[in-house]
């Protein structure tokens, strides 16, 4: 045991005040806060300097909050009375908290105490208003100073920064030059944001001549990195980069306002060559900003991959990534689609306790029901404590995409309960929800309610979801009188997409050429049209029509897009063309078993769908048992059985074209007769196999 250790460990006793008053100076020299706190409460009459000096010490070590109760509690039990530095202190302790109730109270004790006019607890005051966004208060107090000095002028022009009035920052700003006041760097570096935030370039120049002019400030790398950051934000990349180039001493923070320059402006490349410079760099190392700057730098310009390995080697090179690092990585995720690492992502956060940023539980919740697991996405948002509008689309959205109309409409309705503002994409949202579990009246109902009880004006993507709400659910007519009487935005190619689909699950030719011939003139080049049109004509047995829709397709030289499946097994992914040629004989070996089984149960194919696929090159797409989905489903089934799949026993497959009624059929068999749950999301829904019946109840 050291001596120090020793001397404090026990507290002394019966000392008289101005010797206990030496000892709790010497217990906070030495960091001792808790002994010190002892010693002061026992006192029967404390010192105001001992008082003081507490205070000053919660502040220093984050607990305003133990220091603003501390003065309040002094004050109230009449044994000291502030003094300047008292009340000094616990106005620092209310900026930094951006405690505004106990702020205002130490305001009228300044003034009760007959400092009304000091410079000092002024600035603080000023400092305190603006750190709360109470610009009248910082106000009052900045009129009422009879003296101001450097520090008045500045706190006064960062309280308008902070309050998000940049304008007037600036116009005090240009006030304090006309009462001669002289800037220093501090007021410099808090002035320039606001030239960024209004984009006023002008003003930032003449900061920046005035700089040059002044010797001091020349060559503070404070001011420099402020200016820097003023000719990013305003575009002029250029003009930060000669500074940058000019600086006699850089330091990493001026790296990293260079590199987050490049980043905004939208040259990664530079960016990230610059990134791998500093990490060569000699005198400096990287920091965690450095590091994040340039992953969010990535991310956002869409260099997704070149980002997630940023994070692999900023874990190499010892740095945990944080919250910051933890929402790009998402925004990756999402963007590639990539839900494995997103949930991997997850795990890092519950372990690290980063779970407190909405957006990114926001993102998880996307995550999760993209990546077919409802139930988890449902978790997360349940755990979101403020959910925003952002947060309730995404669970709406999720749910509907996952055919559970009804619990999006629940969703619908817990949010205006709540008194969360829906946005036109929240109507888009529950509108898919109804459309996709055949909920007509009641999408109709939320549709009427946009405009009425919202106030939000439907756009085109509104009325095409009410168009494919009502194809859906097989009132064809009232929807094709709802284009052509009701809308009032211009039909989309989904909205006439809308009513072909439905018109190819209702057989209903007639509309079916209305709407292709809309389609065919505004939106020439999507094969997906034709094939759907093809197939409406082909079901009523119109085959020279058929044919013609397919000479119109190689006349316009248009191809189908292949159809593509896959699924995750053991950590890889497999994917399947139609009639791939991966594992053959044993897939379609295993098909033709199922087919067999099929007959045998009374199913017979569907062979509507043989011929939906048109291009007469490729043969092998002409037989149904050659579709993708199905050639995915059967490996993930034949990868159950041997036990090489993960624990749970959940296939999910992705395919990205819609899914065709006699795979539909199909993957319905299979998962009752090996007794498997089966997800499958094709490119306008989940499908939820279970049981030998599926979530989309057959309408998709
Ligand atoms: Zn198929
Ligand atoms: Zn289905």
């Amino acid at each position: 045991m050291v001596y120090g250790e020793m001397f404090f460990s026990k507290l002394p006793s019966g000392l008289p005040p101005h010797l206990i008053s030496r000892f709790i100076k010497k217990y906070l020299d030495a960091g001792y806060l808790a002994q010190a706190r002892r010693l002061f409460d026992e006192m029967s009459s404390p010192d105001v300097r001992s008082w003081t000096m507490l205070i000053s010490q919660y502040v220093k070590i984050g607990n305003s909050r133990e220091a603003i109760l501390m003065y309040t509690r002094g004050k109230e039990s009449g044994k000291v009375k502030p003094d300047r530095l008292a009340i000094l202190a616990a106005i620092k302790a209310c900026a930094v908290s951006g405690d505004l109730i106990n702020g205002k109270k130490l305001h009228s004790d300044a003034i009760y105490y007959g400092f009304s006019s000091d410079t000092l607890l002024g600035n603080a005051l000023i400092d305190m208003y603006g750190k709360c966004k109470c610009i009248e208060g910082a106000k009052m107090v900045f009129d009422g100073l009879t003296s101001r000095d450097l520090i008045t002028w500045t706190s006064f022009c960062c309280s308008y920064v902070n309050c998000g009035l940049p304008r007037d920052s600036l116009r005090v700003f240009r006030e304090m030059g006309s009462a001669g006041v002289k800037p220093n760097a501090i007021t410099l570096s808090s002035v320039l944001p606001a030239c960024s935030d209004l984009k006023c370039l002008k003003l930032g120049r003449e900061i920046h001549c005035y700089c040059v002019k002044n010797g001091d400030l020349r060559d503070s790398v404070f001011v420099n990195s402020a200016l820097m950051d003023m000719y990013s934000r305003c575009s002029s990349v250029e003009r930060a980069e000669s500074i940058f180039g000019n600086m006699k001493r850089l330091d990493v923070v001026s790296w990293n306002v260079m590199l987050s320059a490049y980043f905004r402006n939208g040259d990664w490349e530079t960016g990230f060559r610059r990134f791998h410079e500093l990490r060569r760099n000699r005198g400096l190392r990287p920091d965690v900003v450095s590091w994040n700057t340039s992953i969010t730098g990535c991310v956002e310009n869409g260099k997704l991959r070149e980002g997630l390995e940023l994070v692999v080697d900023m874990q190499k090179m010892g740095f945990k990534p944080n919250q910051i690092t933890v929402a790009s990585l998402l925004t990756a995720c999402v963007q590639l689609e990539d839900w494995r690492r997103g949930k991997e992502t997850h795990g890092y956060m519950i372990r690290h306790r980063y779970t407190e940023d909405p957006a990114s539980s926001t993102a998880l919740v996307w995550i999760y029901a993209k990546g077919g697991d409802c139930e988890a996405a449902e978790r997360v948002f349940d755990t979101i404590p403020e959910k925003d509008t952002v947060a309730w689309n995404t669970m709406i959205a999720a749910n509907a995409m996952h055919g559970k109309g009804k619990e999006s409409l629940l969703l619908f309705e817990t949010m205006l309960a709540g008194g969360a503002a829906p946005n036109s994409v929240t109507f888009t949202c529950v509108l898919s929800g109804c459309s996709h579990s055949k909920m007509v009246d009641e999408g109709v109902a939320v549709f009427r309610s946009m405009a009425g009880e919202h106030g939000i004006e439907p756009g085109a993507e509104h009325f095409s979801s009410v168009v494919d709400v009502l194809s859906r659910g097989g009132r064809l007519e009232e929807a094709y009188e709802f284009v052509v009487s009701e809308m009032s935005a211009e039909p989309t190619p989904s909205t006439w997409g809308a009513l072909l689909g439905g018109c190819r699950m209702y057989k209903n030719v007639e509309l079916g050429r209305i709407a292709a011939k809309r389609l065919f003139e505004i939106e020439p080049e999507n094969p997906g049209n034709y094939v759907l049109f093809y197939n409406i004509l082909v079901a009523a047995k119109l085959w020279e029509e058929a044919s013609e829709v397919r000479r119109m397709m190689r006349d316009k030289g248009i191809r189908k897009v292949p159809g593509c499946s896959w699924i995750r097994v053991k950590n890889r992914i497999h994917t399947f063309l139609a009639g791939s040629k991966k594992n053959a004989d044993e897939l379609n070996g295993f098909v033709e078993e199922v087919r067999g089984e099929m007959r045998r149960a009374g199913h017979h194919p569907n062979t509507d769908f043989v011929l939906q696929d048109l291009d007469t090159e490729e043969e092998q797409e002409r037989s149904l048992c050659g579709h993708s989905e199905k050639l995915a489903v059967a490996y993930g089934v034949l990868a159950a059985t041997r036990n090489e799949s993960s624990s749970s026993s959940t296939l999910r497959v992705f395919k990205n074209l819609r899914m065709c009624g006699d795979c539909h059929e199909t993957i319905k068999f299979v998962s009752k007769s090996r007794g498997l749950r089966i997800v499958v999301r094709d490119s306008l829904r989940f499908h939820h196999f279970e049981e030998g019946s599926c979530s989309c109840r057959d309408f998709w």
